[in-house]
């Protein structure tokens, strides 16, 4: 490994091509902000210390909402040029003293773990860019649209990000740049050029894509249907029973009641019939299996982290969580005017937007032994997205 490796994500653009009533990067693909997509890709690389987002510092809002509970530093605002906020990252991260730096354009959210460790082995030589070889063949006009020759493409590449320099050589570069009176470098690449670094391409990926216009996303979103295309659901149940008590939890939500429920957590049934539910779509295992009554770490503790756990074994199956509903089956505490405050702590820990979980309720007619108040029942259905595997 090549020491200290850090990643400054650039997210300080207006993106205004792309349409929308946001910047492109805090456009969804997939329901998920381009900017969150981009991030995760090296905050979740076994390889990358630090991750340095660079945002617009209108955009704060809309940041607080892409990259909650995400593993960066907090953001540095970027300034009127790209190169400028690419500045301002290497800046703020200069005090930890990185080795590596790699940087990155938010607008690329499919680039893979296998390109990101490509350009951690290649920044060795100091720079190091991904490029493409050019499939088309590339003609340059004049101002008229006339061809004025063909130009031989075997000597060409098309540039990507990441971009891998040595930390101190781009920091110094960049303040030489910025001494010299230069704003207008839209690349890290072209910059240490100018400063005099040799810069070296290594492979890219053509799924490597840059989200530039409104086609792009259009394109990109049907594209990523088809990559989540396993499409699974799962189903999950939990009881649990009264005792006495002055409060349940259900749902995430504590609500004041004339008896409590018995249980080794929390007891909130609600939350670990959803639990069940994601695992028995991923086909992996049950609550019990991954939190074992047995084990007294888990005594009293708070169902919320259950289904963390379990949202986080969909994402690292490289899968997204679609869809949560909820059945809840007692005669009383009454559902229905904490149903919404339950939707939205559901939505909240599993990190899907409210409109993606149900929640109903029922009595069963007094049969049974929620009919005769003994305890509570809950049944729960997820649909999970994963990628395409061998079977
Ligand atoms: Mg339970």
């Amino acid at each position: 490994m090549a020491g200290a490796v850090a990643t400054v994500v650039v997210a300080g653009g207006r993106g205004l091509r792309a349409g929308g009533q946001v910047p492109k990067q805090y456009r969804t693909i997939g329901s998920v902000p381009v900017l969150r997509q981009s991030l995760a890709i090296f905050a979740s690389h076994p390889d990358i210390r630090w991750v340095q987002p660079v945002i617009h510092r209108e955009d704060s809002e809309l940041y607080e909402q892409a990259a909650k509970e995400l593993a960066v530093l907090p953001p540095a605002f970027g300034g009127a040029t790209r190169q400028q906020s690419v500045h301002a990252g290497l800046e703020a991260l200069a005090a930890l003293r990185p080795d590596i730096v790699l940087v990155h354009d938010a607008a690329r959210p499919f680039a893979s773990q296998a390109l990101v460790s490509r350009a951690i082995q290649a920044a060795a030589a100091g720079a190091a860019i991904p490029g493409l070889a050019m499939t088309d063949t590339v003609k340059e006009v004049d101002g008229d649209a006339r061809v004025v020759r063909t130009i031989d493409r075997a000597r060409l590449r098309g540039i990507q990000t990441p971009q891998a320099f040595a930390f101190d050589a781009l920091l110094e570069a960049h303040r030489k740049a910025v001494a010299a009176g230069r704003d207008d470098f839209t690349d890290d690449a072209a910059l240490a050029e100018w400063a005099g670094m040799t810069v070296s391409v290594f492979e890219g990926d053509a799924e490597n894509v840059k989200l530039t216009t409104a086609e792009d996303f259009s394109r990109m979103e049907a594209h990523e249907l088809v990559r989540l295309g396993d499409v699974r659901t799962g189903n999950g149940y939990d009881v649990h029973a009264f005792v006495d008590g002055d409060h349940v939890w259900l749902g995430g939500i504590k609500i004041g009641h004339d008896r409590g429920l018995s249980g080794h957590s929390d007891a909130d049934a609600g939350l670990h019939a959803l639990v069940d539910a994601i695992l028995g779509a991923l086909a992996d295992g049950d609550i019990g299996e991954h939190f074992p009554p047995s084990d007294p770490k888990w005594k009293g503790a708070s169902s919320d982290r259950f289904l963390r756990f379990a949202v986080e074994r969909v994402r690292a199956r490289g899968g997204r969580l679609v869809h949560l509903d909820l059945t809840i089956v007692c005669e009383a505490p009454k559902i229905g005017p904490h149903r919404d405050a339950m939707r939205a702590r559901i939505a909240e820990i599993a990190g899907v937007s409210i409109e993606r979980v149900g929640v109903k309720a029922t009595t069963s007619e007094k049969l049974g032994f929620t009919g005769r108040r003994e305890g509570i029942a809950a049944f729960a259905t997820a649909t999970v997205r994963l990628p395409w595997s061998a079977p």
